[in-house]
């Protein structure tokens, strides 16, 4: 059903062409003013999604905390449209200090839903899932919360090898986030979803970037069938989109097959992420464009409002 569904291809965009017509230099050889080219319509495009977003999966890194102060960061998710963030930062003094901002973050209109980060350093990417020292900080962290309030998930966490995925501080926080009902933003492979939801199957898991190193759309079209509280972050996702940035046709049938199932995020792991802040957004905003209007606007904010209870924007 899907397939056919990608088939017939997306419908909006053939019917919102660009078209700028200008006019031509009817003035050559006469004086220079009359040669400027003017618009005889107004500007329009392919269609783009105007509404709100929850971006699902944003750091605030030490190094990012240096450069772009918290009203700069705060500016670009404004001029962004983004309403609320999952912030989880490295160390967690970045996710901190938004949680703390509480007028700056009223002003720009951002909802803070902070995540406990399980790095202190660098080091602790490839080590934490058999370190028990990350089960006693993430709990000393949950029970501090934040000013914004408890923290809401866990993560975001890298499993380099799948079989990690059966560590036992792996283990351990997938059964925490289960019985606490906090989220889970996991950057895995395919192998690491099942291993991870053999310890904790009712646990609620986004998966970051939905296979960064691509798996196929039939494979994340099953997991998502077999686990049934999975979500897909789509920040780095091979193959989601294609020609000047549209959605592909195989995404765009899974999307519409499982509207609830997916989320946007910007992924500002390193400082570059956030001067093409607002590029991404409006990436995001145009293979957005390419579905039913209501399905775009469940993708970039219903499913992650509902996920953590947000009211509307
Ligand atoms: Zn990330």
């Amino acid at each position: 059903m899907a397939l056919s569904d990608a088939g017939r291809g997306p419908p909006i965009r053939a019917t919102r062409r660009v078209f700028v017509a200008r006019i031509a230099l009817l003035a050559a050889g006469l004086p220079g003013a009359f040669a400027q080219a003017q618009p005889l319509v107004p500007r329009t495009g392919p269609a783009v999604y105007a509404g709100p977003l929850f971006d699902s999966h944003l750091h605030y890194n030490d190094e990012a905390a240096e450069r772009y102060p918290l009203a700069d960061v705060l500016g670009r998710m404004q001029r962004s449209g983004v309403r609320a963030i999952v912030a989880n930062s490295r160390p967690n003094d970045g996710t901190k200090a938004l949680a703390a901002a509480r007028e700056a973050t009223r002003r720009a209109g951002v909802t803070v839903v902070p995540f406990v980060r399980l790095y202190r350093n660098r080091a602790d990417y490839s080590g934490w899932h058999a370190d028990p020292s990350i089960v006693e900080m993430v709990l000393r962290e949950l029970a501090a919360g934040t000013e914004a309030g408890p923290y809401r998930g866990l993560g975001e966490f890298h499993l380099y090898d799948s079989a990690n995925a059966d560590g036992p501080t792996a283990r351990r926080l997938m059964q925490l986030a289960e019985e606490r009902g906090l989220v889970v933003l996991a950057h895995v492979d395919d192998a690491a979803i099942d291993r991870l939801f053999a310890h904790a199957p009712k646990a609620r898991l986004i998966w970051a970037h939905t296979g960064i190193g691509g798996a196929a759309v039939e494979r994340v079209r099953s997991l998502l069938t077999r686990h049934p509280t999975l979500l897909g972050e789509l920040s780095y996702r091979p193959g989601l989109t294609e020609g000047e940035g549209r959605l592909s046709p195989a995404w765009r049938a899974l999307m519409l097959e499982m509207p609830e199932r997916f989320l946007v995020g910007s992924d500002t792991w390193v400082n570059s992420r956030w001067d093409d802040y607002e590029a991404l957004m409006q990436q995001a905003r145009r293979w957005l464009g390419d579905l039913p209007p209501p399905i775009a606007r469940r993708i970039a904010w219903d499913n992650g409002a509902a996920l953590f209870g947000l009211p509307p924007p």
